[in-house]
């Protein structure tokens, strides 16, 4: 583990049976609130989307926001919001996924997002992966390409990144 790993994993607080029974919940507040933490986050993602070549950050609500915004600007390009149905005022592009009970569904703007855009989408953690593929997938549909997928954190034993394998079709997933 490198230092900046260790310090970004001595700033999350893991909260048991939050929002649910059974769901060690990720709090990242912590590290937010330490700028060193935060900074040395924001550089790391700003550097995946450097090396990536992409042109647009998309970050996914709500805390792919937090993390996502300062790394664009830090890297010198867009930030996109990706938002829960319902939220965005403009034309969008929507898509539907499943939760382990029910259903979910997202947003863009189309506009945000052109056929010369490479697109690094950002979140804090992987779960189960329906959200991001849900993210890629729209991405794919307004016409950009996926220059990869960036997360703070991996909950390895729910094997999102195999199940994301067929959407990303090749474009790094990297676990900070
Ligand atoms: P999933 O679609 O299952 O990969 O879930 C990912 C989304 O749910 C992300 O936007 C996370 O912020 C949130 N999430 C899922 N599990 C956790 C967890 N254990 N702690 C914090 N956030 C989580």
């Amino acid at each position: 583990m490198t230092d900046i790993q260790a310090l970004l994993l001595s700033r999350i607080r893991e909260v048991e049976d939050y929002p649910e029974p059974g769901v060690k919940f990720k709090d990242i507040t912590p590290l937010l609130a330490d700028p060193a933490a935060f900074g040395a986050l924001t550089d790391a993602l700003a550097d995946i989307a450097v090396r990536t070549g992409a042109t647009k950050i998309v970050g996914l609500e709500a805390r792919g926001f937090i993390l996502g915004a300062p790394a664009a600007v830090r890297a010198g390009i867009g930030f996109v919001p990706v938002r829960k149905a319902g939220k965005l005022p403009g034309a969008t592009l929507s898509q539907a996924y499943d939760l382990e009970y029910g259903s979910a569904e997202i947003e863009v703007h189309a506009e945000d997002l052109a056929p010369e855009d490479r697109v690094l989408v950002v979140d804090d953690v992987l779960a189960t992966g329906g959200t991001a593929e849900a993210s890629v997938q729209l991405v794919r549909r307004a016409g950009a390409e996926v220059a990869g997928l960036a997360v703070l954190m991996e909950l390895a034993f729910l094997r999102g990144r195999a199940r994301l394998e067929p959407a990303l079709a090749g474009a790094p997933l990297t676990a900070l």
